[in-house]
């Protein structure tokens, strides 16, 4: 099993404490974003530092090596999920890889006739870019129902289906209730329908192995600040043939192969095509350092120890009076819960207040309150550097919550 006191030591977030902490901090917020180890704060800094220049513009050794070391890194990703080379494609982050999707692929293919299916799990920024293509082409958005506990099963994907359906979009591991779903039976599934799965990878990439070839999916999206690299940088992966026949969200330099004053334009071949403008090299430099970080660690590893680490917070959090865990039975390292009582964000504030970060109120997934009938809910996340320490310091604080918080045994 790996040994977090061990990768702490990577950490500075672990090493010092800030102005801002007055306690240690306990950080249980880690499907939002992650810590960055010295490898990735080294990689930003030497671009930062040493190797200052553009990429595809210059004739000079500062830019070759720029060059070189950005196609590198698209190399290190590919293997990180499975892909080849042409098919990464350097985005800001998920929400801008799907709204690549939704712009460029689906907006310019579907029609009124077609459907989109997606649940009521999702986080916004896979439901709002879909919400964009119905504004544009009319099609109709559905919602493959959940189990009752909030799971979704390949059985009620094959059944929502229709002769319509052209996309289904999905998270592998949702973000509030960490449900895995099973993207390879789902893409089965939908391939013998002619259907096409788009998988947002937010939750999945930096905690389990992800292949996209073995999944067999159509695209993939992820973001580098949730598995240790910088923020402002992600990754689309996308089936080469499908990346050819999208269109650019956007237009400019870098993407295109000619174009004249007839506005005749030759965009270059994927991924440049979907690459315009001067690309986010120190994020796409410490993008590379984070994967190979966390390869090395081994996601099978990090999946083993999350689940370990998940069962030990579930048992401790039982202890806690009135405690409402809304996703007992999930996967992930993601634990929903309420205090009866309690307002949820009374709740992160009272926490906060003893050096613990957790994330409270509706996740990014608003209509996944219309599934748990809950208006707000906390959300305690963790990942490979978590301790048990962490974990009995949160429970510590939930219990002596009561001396705080009026209505907490109410
Ligand atoms: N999808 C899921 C499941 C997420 O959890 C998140 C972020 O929390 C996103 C998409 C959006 O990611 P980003 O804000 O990095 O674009």
């Amino acid at each position: 099993m790996l040994d977090p006191y061990k990768l702490r030591k990577d950490f500075q977030m672990f090493r010092n404490k800030t102005q801002m902490q007055e306690h240690d901090l306990v950080f249980l917020d880690n499907a939002s974003t992650t810590f960055k180890p010295d490898c990735v704060v080294e990689a930003v800094d030497q671009y930062l530092l040493n190797e200052t220049s553009n990429t595809h513009r210059g004739d000079y050794d500062l830019c070759y090596n720029a060059d070189v070391k950005v196609e590198n890194a698209r190399k290190s990703i590919s293997k990180f999920i499975g892909a080849n080379e042409n098919e990464i494609v350097f985005t800001s982050g998920t929400s801008m890889s799907i709204n690549l999707i939704a712009y460029g692929y689906a907006g310019k293919y579907l029609t009124s006739e077609d459907e989109i299916l997606i649940t009521q799990a999702e986080h916004a920024s896979n439901v709002l870019p879909w919400f964009k293509v119905h504004e544009i082409t009319g099609c109709k958005i559905d919602y493959i129902p959940l189990d009752k506990d909030g799971r979704l099963s390949p059985v009620s994907v094959e059944k929502a289906i229709t002769k319509n359906t052209k996309i289904i979009a999905v998270a592998q591991v949702t973000n509030v209730l960490g449900f895995v779903i099973d993207v390879k039976e789902i893409c089965k599934i939908a391939h013998k329908h002619g259907v096409l799965v788009v998988c947002d990878g937010a939750q999945s990439v930096p905690h389990m192995n992800v292949n996209v070839k073995d999944l067999d999916v159509d695209f993939l999206s992820f973001s580098g600040h949730k598995v240790c690299g910088p923020t402002g940088i992600g990754v689309l992966y996308g089936k080469y043939e499908l990346l050819e026949k999208m269109d650019p969200l956007m237009s400019g330099g870098g993407m295109n192969a000619k174009f004249d004053m007839c506005g005749d334009v030759k965009y270059l071949n994927p991924p440049s095509k979907f690459e315009a403008g001067t690309m986010n090299i120190e994020g796409i430099y410490g993008l590379k350092a984070a994967v190979e970080y966390v390869d090395k660690i081994g996601r099978n590893n990090i999946a083993e120890y999350e689940t370990h680490l998940r069962k030990y917070m579930i048992k401790k959090m039982r202890e806690v009076p009135n405690i409402i865990i809304y996703n007992e039975n999930a996967d992930a390292g993601i634990i929903t819960f309420n205090v009866k009582g309690v307002f949820a964000q009374d709740l992160a504030t009272y926490l906060n207040s003893k050096g613990i970060a957790i994330r409270s109120g509706q996740h990014c997934a608003k209509i996944l309150i219309t599934f748990l009938h809950e208006v707000a809910t906390c959300r305690a996340s963790i990942y490979f550097y978590t301790t048990k320490e962490d974990i009995d310091a949160f429970v510590d604080a939930l219990k002596k919550g009561g001396d705080y918080l009026d209505a907490y045994f109410a």
